[in-house]
């Protein structure tokens, strides 16, 4: 079910997973109080991808999180980061990969 945003193959047992953390422009972003994964359509790629959105209050949505994207490899990660900086009318700011 757990499948990388980019490559969409599911997570290995053991395999580190890194997630891409972005902010929605002004009113796109999506509320959920107890946080969950969610398909977002990706108008670049013309397919929709999994998207962590963290829970109402969470650590993550303190620090200005509003979605987090399941990445398998750093390569994943540069391609999905070009892919989101054309989604211009949802997606505001892409910040760095992290661990997840
Ligand atoms: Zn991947």
């Amino acid at each position: 079910m757990f499948r990388c945003s980019w490559c969409m193959k599911k997570f290995k047992n053991g395999k580190p997973i890194y997630g891409l953390n972005v902010k929605f422009v002004e009113g796109k972003k999506i509320i959920d109080p107890e946080g969950r994964i969610i398909h977002i359509h990706l108008e670049s790629r013309n397919t929709s991808v999994p998207m962590i959105v963290p829970g109402e209050g969470s650590e993550a949505d303190k620090q200005g999180v509003d979605g987090i994207f399941p990445i398998c490899s750093e390569k994943c990660g540069d391609k999905m980061r070009d892919a989101l900086h054309k989604e211009i009318g949802t997606i505001q700011t892409v910040n760095k990969m992290t661990n997840l």
